[in-house]
C-alpha cells in the first residue's frame, strides 16, 4: 500500500507500507516506519506514520518532549491520547 504522506524532515511524499503495517496504521492511527537522525540531530528518532483526526491527512513525525505527542504540520493539531483525554 503506498501512503502519501506529509513530511516536513525529509521531504519524502509517499511511503510504501506492508499490509501489516498498512493495518496498524488503520487501526491504530500511527505506525513506526523507520529511525533517523534529523537534520543537525545526532540522536536517531523513531517515525512514525500518523493520520490527523482532524485533516485526514497523513504525515511523518517523531513523538515530541514531553508527553510524546504528533504534530499535525497541516494543521498543527496534536495528535496524541493525552489530547484526547483533556477533550
Ligand atoms: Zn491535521
Amino acid at each position: 500500500m503506498i501512503v502519501r504522506v506529509h513530511d516536513l524532515y525529509f521531504g519524502i511524499d509517499e511511503l510504501i507500507l506492508s499490509l501489516a503495517d498498512a493495518v496498524k496504521l488503520k487501526m491504530f492511527g500511527k505506525v513506526y516506519v523507520f529511525h533517523a537522525k534529523k537534520e543537525g540531530g545526532n540522536i536517531k528518532l523513531p517515525f512514525y506514520i500518523v493520520k490527523c483526526r482532524k485533516c485526514d491527512a497523513y504525515f511523518l513525525d517523531h513523538p515530541h518532549e514531553p508527553d510524546g505527542y504528533f504534530l499535525c504540520p497541516l494543521c498543527e493539531r496534536k495528535g496524541d491520547l493525552s489530547i484526547e483525554k483533556e477533550a
